[in-house]
């Protein structure tokens, strides 16, 4: 069976050879994202495999089915950018992988807050240049101080028991609260209490219509002046114009994110050569507390290797008529 991976980078191949050691599916590698106009290099193929940026609005679905696709299979877990409608329509199934590791995002945050309080990326600027100075390097313990998880699932859930472990006090707010979180000590709490009460705020929760734009002009407003912000989740869930307007009045004091709202035509390449287009995503790189990572936090060697382990698992149950980890509208 042929499947073909958009989208895919030299650890892709890597990993998903690995993988596919045993099973000899037919892989082929492209690095190109899929849309509109790479869909028709999938002719033929029964199994396509997508990113987070790849376009699967109603279009390129069309063109896919058209061409003979009948699976798409997510490396990923968020399927936020698939139109669900439209791959039953056309029926398409999408399945995707629920859970790979939780570990490796939730560390990625711990590290933006680190990085972040103890200001360790201009440290390491400084002693690289031969200055040995300390002055603008002062940080804050995080023992004592309060974080609120917005998101007390897979990632939310390590991610509150990391900060619990620093001494720090873990406010969450969650539809679904977790009994042994609470047991810890985490605090279930109302959104409005999270955004006044947190010195830190880390949003672990899913893009959807009532998600967009949690974090807006107005939501920032009712935080704590100079609180710290990190997102490692989706870049939609905060309108980043207005997290620009809260570092210059310094009502956010520090910013960590591994996502951005426009990242599809621009993260996971090598723009180094080439002016950068996007004016917001330009300004935000201003701000000397600010650090912005290109959606890198699922980059570990073990959360790789099991993308590629359940996404070929995946498929093999698909091609024997047993769909697992289907994603449905
Ligand atoms: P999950 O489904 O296990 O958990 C999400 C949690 O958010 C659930 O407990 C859900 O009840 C909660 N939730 C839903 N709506 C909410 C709301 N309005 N307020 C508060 N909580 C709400 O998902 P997960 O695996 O923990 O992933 C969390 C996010 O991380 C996803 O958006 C995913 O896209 C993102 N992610 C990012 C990376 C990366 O590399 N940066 C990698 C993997 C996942």
């Amino acid at each position: 069976m042929r499947i073909m991976l958009f989208s895919s980078q030299r650890y892709d191949q890597e990993s998903f050879g690995a993988a596919n050691a045993e099973r000899r599916f037919d892989l082929t590698f492209q690095d190109t994202r899929l849309d509109l106009d790479t869909a028709p290099l999938a002719e033929g193929c029964e199994v396509v495999c997508a990113f987070i940026n790849d376009d699967l609005g109603a279009p390129v679905l069309e063109r896919l089915a058209a061409g003979g696709t009948r699976l798409v299979a997510l490396r990923s877990a968020g399927y936020n950018h698939v139109d669900l409608l439209a791959a039953a329509r056309l029926g398409l199934d999408v399945v995707r992988v629920p859970a790979y590791s939780p570990y490796a995002v939730a560390e990625h945050a711990v590290g933006l807050i680190l990085a972040l309080s103890r200001r360790l990326y201009r440290a390491y600027n400084r002693t690289r240049d031969g200055d040995f100075s300390l002055h603008g390097l002062i940080g804050f313990d995080l023992r004592g101080k309060t974080v609120g998880v917005v998101g007390t699932g897979q990632i939310g859930a390590v991610f509150a028991r990391i900060m619990s472990g620093f001494g720090c006090q873990v406010l969450a707010h969650d539809p679904f609260p977790q009994p042994d979180l609470e047991a810890l000590g985490v605090r279930y709490v109302d959104q409005d209490q999270l955004f006044a009460r947190a010195d830190i705020v880390s949003l672990h929760c899913p893009l959807l219509p009532d998600t967009r734009h949690l974090i807006d002009a107005e939501t920032l407003q009712r935080m704590k002046p100079g609180v710290m912000l990190i997102n490692t989740s989706r870049g939609a869930l905060v309108d980043t114009p207005a997290l620009i307007e809260a570092l210059k009045s310094g009502r956010l004091g520090y910013l960590g994110l591994d996502v951005y709202e426009e990242e599809a035509r621009l993260f996971f390449e090598d723009r180094s050569d080439l002016p950068l287009q996007d004016d917001v995503l330009a300004r935000l790189l201003t701000f000397p507390n600010v650090i912005i990572t290109a959606h890198q936090a699922f980059l570990t060697r073990e959360a790789l290797q099991a993308i590629a382990a359940t996404t070929l698992e995946n498929v093999a149950a698909w091609s024997a008529g047993d769909v697992r980890n289907r994603v449905e509208a």
